[in-house]
């Protein structure tokens, strides 16, 4: 592995400009929503840290202490980064998908499941794996149609606990879904809501409160923090009233051999209820130094930055006739004036998904990382309902955008973070239409 070169500064934030490959071209990292690069200041945190570890919540000794303080230190931060109420509760987990299993886990019996077919696998799946009815909505084709397709779903339901889940923005088009009106929409009809903040937490502030929703996932590998944490925050009661996600040392508070000769257990209340075993606190702490870090950037200023980039990245694809970039809400939706860029770029977070006539897009994907040095993603993107829609191969009526002749049944995905200068913007599209060319 090369020696890292100097990191990139970007708004205060050092993210580094990654490796060189095959010697010559520095590398265009453009897949920010499979995993961004970690924060010079989080490995330097983490770095600096690294030497005082200790076992936390399990020893009287200093460096003990210490670890279970900057561990109880890095919930507080992750609870005022995502704007949680008085009551609510971060629990550290191992990443998105663990923290929506930890909560299928936790929904009380009887519980039915509101996901749109739109949705990432790990958003789709853990609830019918629990034993959870899951109920499939139609893709929506305008975010006023997800709230109305969610509103007629509830009312039709019958009374028992419901919950519905839903991404903040897609892993696959980008485009930020109307989480407050599915929220308000929700709760009128006396279900929880959990939000799939994964794609979401990177690019835009995510706060609890001001959503409405009632649980928070994500994960710290998206957000320039991958030493294998993620977090569920929000609502403690069913967390509290359901068995320990895990069994074990941690979650437990009194455990003894019972009577009947079995063993007789109480469990801890707090998010411990679902930590057992000993916590990732390297992760955790990693996790709250990337929220301080992009607190201190400002979402504000992270956000202007990166609508320019996604402007300047769909205003190039769309120089290139054979591209088709893959849209579930409509191209011509946003502001209304300025160019259709610019409307596109206004609603989505900086994840653009494409195929191009004639093109296998895992051969594209191949040309862009060994002829430009350029890190993209190719596949279904763990959502083939809605690939498969978009792509018109998924059935229904979707109206997706259609495969064009000869071209492959997935995707090529280019996505953008605080570290994404221009040129890598540049080099991208330049290398599109010459290979398209
Ligand atoms: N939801 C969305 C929208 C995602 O993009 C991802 C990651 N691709 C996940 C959930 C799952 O995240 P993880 O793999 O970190 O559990």
């Amino acid at each position: 592995v090369p020696a890292l070169p100097e990191p990139l500064p970007v708004l205060g934030l050092d993210v580094p400009a990654p490796l060189v490959t095959g010697g010559e071209l520095p590398y265009a990292a453009l897949d920010y929503a499979a995993s961004a690069p970690v924060l010079r200041s989080v490995w330097d945190e983490v770095a600096a840290y690294a030497p005082y570890y200790g076992s936390v919540h399990r020893g009287a000794g200093y460096l003990s202490q210490h670890s279970t303080a900057l561990f109880e230190r890095s919930r507080a931060t992750v609870a005022r980064f995502l704007g949680c109420r008085e009551g609510d509760e971060v629990v550290f987990t191992r990443s998105t998908t663990d923290s929506l299993n930890l909560l299928a886990s936790a929904l009380p019996a009887g519980t039915r499941v509101f996901v749109f077919e739109t949705e990432h696998h790990a958003a789709l799946l853990p609830w019918q794996s629990a034993g959870a009815t899951t109920v499939f909505l139609d893709a929506p084709r305008s975010p006023r149609e997800a709230v109305e397709t969610l509103e007629s779903a509830l009312s039709a339901a019958p009374d028992g606990p419901k919950l519905v889940c839903v991404t903040g923005a897609s892993n696959v088009t980008g485009e930020i879904w109307p989480v407050r009106g599915l929220a308000a929409t929700a709760h009128r009809y006396g279900a929880r809501i959990v939000l799939d903040a994964a794609q979401l937490v990177p690019h835009r502030p995510v706060h609890i409160g001001e959503l409405g929703v009632d649980w928070v996932a994500f994960s710290g590998h998206k957000l320039y923090a991958p030493f294998g944490a993620g977090v569920l925050a929000g609502r403690t009661d069913w967390l509290h009233a359901a068995e320990p996600y895990l069994a074990g040392g941690g979650a437990s508070r009194k455990v003894a051999r019972g009577t009947d000769g079995g063993v007789e257990v109480e469990w801890q209340s707090g998010p411990a209820r679902h930590e057992a075993g000993s916590p990732n606190m390297i992760g955790a702490y990693a996790v709250a130094s990337a929220c301080r870090a992009l607190s201190e950037a400002g979402f504000a200023r992270l956000e202007a930055r990166e609508v320019e980039l996604t402007r300047r990245l769909l205003a190039g694809l769309d120089e290139v006739p054979q591209v088709e970039v893959l849209s579930l809400f409509g191209d011509d939706e946003g502001t209304g004036t300025g160019s259709r860029a610019e409307a596109r770029a206004a609603c989505r977070v900086g994840v653009v998904s494409f195929v191009v006539a004639g093109w296998n897009s895992s051969h594209l994907a191949a040309a862009l990382s060994a002829e430009y040095g350029i890190g993209v993603r190719d596949g279904l993107f763990c959502a083939h309902p809605l690939v498969g829609a978009l792509l018109g191969a998924g059935g229904g009526d979707t109206g997706g955008c259609g495969a064009p002749e000869g071209q492959s049944l997935n995707a090529v995905r280019v996505s953008l973070g605080a570290g994404t200068p221009e040129e890598h913007v540049d080099r991208f599209v330049r290398a599109v239409r010459e290979l398209v060319r």
